[in-house]
């Protein structure tokens, strides 16, 4: 059995991922959303279990001390994780996992020695960045402007992705996601399996 695509799938703050993701997983029917477990508060959209496991901080730690996560991290006061048990079964299973998260945890994915496609999502300038946050209307103005420090220091990692898709428009984005995942397949199994090349001559 083939072992899935895990697509780590990073963004500042305001770049349209939930947007590109949301519609990625329409669309690809063998790709899974991993879901992350954090300690901030709900919002008022959101729906435990799918968006989030909204956790109590004494949770979340019990579940680090048990090596629970793949990764986690602080973010703007509030803890966030990716629970390792759900990706490692899909990617088993021979279905891929995409994880949204933020680029230090997906610098511990890499860290981790788990083989991934690390992309990293971007809008076409801050000011766009910078409205996308404010129209949300989700935080206060002091945690838009932790958002945007943020989002400035984020931005300067980009050299540890593989890819960089620039969010101009969600359906494109979405379309160069889709052949980052579809290469990436191609990369992999390079499909040896085929009748083809039970012919090769070894030397
Ligand atoms: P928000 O609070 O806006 O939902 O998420 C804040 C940031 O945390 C976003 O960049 C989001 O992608 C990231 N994030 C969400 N879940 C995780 C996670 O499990 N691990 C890490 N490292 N970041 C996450």
């Amino acid at each position: 059995m083939k072992r899935g695509i895990l697509m780590i799938l990073s963004a500042p703050a305001g770049a349209g991922k939930d947007t590109v993701c949301e519609q990625l997983l329409k669309q690809v029917p063998d790709l899974r959303y991993s879901v992350s477990a954090t300690t901030r508060p709900m919002r008022g959209y959101e729906i435990d279990g799918q968006s989030y496991f909204f956790l109590t901080r004494e949770d979340f730690e019990a579940k680090i001390n048990e090596n629970g996560f793949l990764e986690h991290v602080e973010y703007a006061n509030h803890l966030y994780g990716t629970p390792r048990v759900f990706v490692e079964e899909q990617l088993e299973k021979g279905i891929s996992v995409i994880l949204k998260i933020e680029v230090v945890g997906a610098t511990q994915v890499k860290a981790s020695g788990i083989d991934g496609v690390f992309v990293f999502l971007v809008p076409p300038n801050f000011s766009d960045l910078e409205a996308r946050l404010r129209k949300r209307g989700s935080e206060s103005e002091s945690e838009i402007q932790e958002r945007l420090r943020i989002a400035r220091q984020e931005l300067t990692n980009v050299t540890m992705y593989d890819y960089v898709v620039v969010n101009d428009d969600v359906e494109h984005a979405v379309e160069q996601m889709r052949s980052i995942l579809m290469a990436e397949k191609r990369r992999r199994d390079k499909m040896l399996d085929l009748e083809i090349f039970k012919h090769r001559e070894m030397n």
